[in-house]
């Protein structure tokens, strides 16, 4: 049985963030396919009856046993028989999941790899989508902010971002761009909405802008150079530094 299947059907492993798993590429088609209830354990931290999804007509069109022979199973003798769900019907999923409350440091573990899964499938939320798992595009942002985030050495391709519930915009989720509330919690409104700044890790943009130098960042920011240098001067008389 597993050989056959084998023949029909090839694993590949693949990453989400630092859990492994797989999933199999028919080899006719080239459709993939994911192994519901594991993917639900391995990757989003929860338990999944895929009956729930079989009885759904839009879902079970994207759904089929297959049974195969996987070398990094557990079982006995290797062979897993399960319920697969193909690429269109993983994305479904995955558009229109929403997380049950958790304590705060595993709320946090599972929207990153939530946010990270639908970034992996190129799907984004229909969810308010509070987190998303990469970096979103900056030019709408305030000055200020892109100054700080394009500086920020500590953001990475996995860092999670949350929506700002007061200006919308999204934020890397630590205390440098959210006020702690308390000793586990952040804020769900970034610091720039509650009346702090972000700090900048350039130390020297940092100094110019707690020195009353925002003009003249906005102007180094677009890049004329007579106008910075003309900032520049009335930022000196001003006695910046
Ligand atoms: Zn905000």
């Amino acid at each position: 049985m597993g050989d056959d299947m084998t023949k029909k059907y090839e694993l590949e492993t693949y990453n989400i963030l630092s859990v492994t798993t797989y999933r199999l590429l028919e080899k006719d088609t080239g459709e993939y396919w994911y192994p519901l209830s594991s993917f639900f354990s391995k990757v989003l931290f929860r338990r999944t009856t895929p009956g729930f999804y079989r009885d759904k007509e839009e879902f079970r069109v994207h759904m089929r046993v297959i049974e195969y022979t996987n070398p990094n199973s557990s079982a006995k003798d290797k062979t897993t028989k399960t319920w697969f769900m193909n690429t269109e019907g993983m994305c479904l999923i995955l558009k229109n999941l929403t997380l049950a409350k958790d304590t705060p440091k595993k709320m946090m573990m599972k929207q990153k790899y939530l946010a990270a899964a639908q970034n992996y499938f190129g799907v984004t939320s229909n969810n308010s989508q509070e987190f998303i798992g990469y970096q979103p595009d900056l030019s709408n942002y305030d000055v200020w902010s892109i100054m700080c985030l394009t500086r920020d050495y500590e953001i990475r391709k996995d860092t999670l971002w949350k929506r700002c519930n007061t200006c919308g915009f999204y934020y890397p989720y630590n205390k440098d761009y959210f006020n702690m509330v308390g000793k586990n919690y952040l804020a769900n409104s970034c610091r720039q909405c509650t009346g702090r700044d972000f700090v900048c890790k350039n130390k020297n943009l940092q100094y110019i802008y707690t020195h009353n130098g925002l003009d003249l960042i906005y102007q180094y920011y677009l890049g004329d150079k007579n106008k910075i240098l003309e900032e520049f001067n009335k930022w000196l008389s001003g006695g910046g530094i």
